[in-house]
């Protein structure tokens, strides 16, 4: 029986640690009941919020609505071939169970997105990425559920529109529709994504390359930079790497020839957010209970009991000093309610 509770304490549901309330809180466990849910007389008018596991959220507010936390559960293999295999992921997976999965299973494609926190349903909606690989790489087609029409709608690797940490699901369709099951293309044959920054030489420290060693090493080096959210409490990088276009770019490395930046699509240049604020003099900076972390300055922790709003502060202050120094807004990746 689903059970609908009131002002449900969210503290464990989002990586910031944040104390606020959300007005009804469920967790359906089948798509049936997520129906049932939203079919609720008394919540047709009330909105909604769905999230996972809360590791790309801001709360600055007790959230005033229905908060939905998908638990819908199960890894299915769907279908095969020689080359390729067609699994099927529902919403309520933990995302590095499925990764830990298809590793074991010798199926290749996500192994570079190992260790990046959250549940199966949210990974389509910025795009996850890693590493050099991206959700868009793998995803075969997603399965959504129209919030308020309760209809069913299958979205191609296409419409799901993907972009850099961006799709239709952050976009036009944001709160429209809750991911129900994602199916992802893996390759039996596997072939490996090893040319992004020390991804390679971490690999010849352990030795081989195959499937597991390379989760090993995106999981080492991950461990060794970032902080454990139940640690130090994080949302992982708050704000995107700004993409420029070529003009901006030929200032930027007139005043800045340091700067680090990487060619991205359409003569267009990716700024390494990171770099900016470093050199605003920001990383490790702290502030009371909140700060930059020491290790990647995209990173903003919260030291104790901070509320959303110290955060909140903090991230804008860091966007005023860049836009101070480089003339560039730098856009929020975390969701901030
Ligand atoms: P939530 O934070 O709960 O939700 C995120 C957004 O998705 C919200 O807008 C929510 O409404 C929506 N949403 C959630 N579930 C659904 C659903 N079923 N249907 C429709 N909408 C939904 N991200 C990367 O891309 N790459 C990384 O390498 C990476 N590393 C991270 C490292 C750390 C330490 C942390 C804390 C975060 C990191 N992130 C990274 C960010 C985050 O883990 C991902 O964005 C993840 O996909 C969020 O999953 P979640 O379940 O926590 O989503
Ligand atoms: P890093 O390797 O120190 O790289 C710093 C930045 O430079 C990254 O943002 C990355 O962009 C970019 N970069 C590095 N090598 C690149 C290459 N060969 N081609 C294109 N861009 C390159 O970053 P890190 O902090 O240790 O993180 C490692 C990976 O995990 C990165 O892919 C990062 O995005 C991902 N990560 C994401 C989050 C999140 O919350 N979104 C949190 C932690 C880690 P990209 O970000 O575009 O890859």
């Amino acid at each position: 029986m689903l059970q609908i509770s009131n002002n449900f304490l969210l503290k464990k549901f989002n990586t910031f640690n944040i104390e606020v309330t959300a007005k009804y809180f469920a967790a359906p466990q089948s798509v049936d009941e997520l129906k049932f849910l939203l079919n609720k007389k008394e919540f047709l008018k009330v909105p909604k919020l769905i999230i996972g596991s809360g590791s790309n959220m801001l709360f600055t507010k007790d959230i005033n609505a229905l908060v939905i936390h998908p638990e819908i559960k199960g890894i299915e293999l769907i279908d095969e071939n020689y080359e390729h295999v067609i699994v099927k992921v529902a919403a309520g997976e933990v995302w590095d169970n499925f990764v830990a999965w298809s590793v074991r299973k010798g199926y290749s494609g996500v192994e570079n997105l190992s260790l990046i926190p959250g549940r199966v349903g949210a990974a389509p909606v910025q795009n996850i990425g890693a590493y050099g690989v991206e959700l868009k790489d793998v995803l075969y087609k997603t399965d959504a559920l129209d919030i308020e029409l309760l209809e069913h709608k299958t979205f191609t690797n296409q419409e799901c529109e993907f972009a850099y940490r961006n799709s239709i699901f952050k976009n036009k369709f944001k709160g429209k529709y809750i991911i129900t099951y994602v199916y992802f293309k893996l390759s039996k044959k596997h072939s490996f994504q090893l040319n992004y920054g020390n991804l390679k030489s971490e690999l010849q420290k352990i030795g081989q390359i195959n499937l597991q060693t390379v989760r090993d090493a995106v999981i080492n080096m991950r461990r060794s930079k970032l902080p454990e959210p139940d640690e130090l409490p994080n949302a992982g990088s708050f704000f995107k790497n700004p993409v420029v276009n070529d003009e901006k770019f030929k200032q930027l490395i007139t005043r800045f020839p340091d700067i680090v930046y990487y060619p991205a699509d359409n003569n267009k240049y990716k700024i390494a957010a990171a770099w900016l604020i470093d050199y605003c003099g920001l990383k490790g900076y702290r502030i009371g209970n909140v700060g930059v972390h020491k290790n990647q300055a995209l990173v903003l922790v919260n030291y104790g009991n901070a509320s959303g709003n110290d955060i909140l502060n903090l991230a804008l202050y860091i966007r005023q000093k860049v836009f101070n120094t480089f003339g560039i807004n730098l856009e929020f990746e975390v969701n901030v309610w």
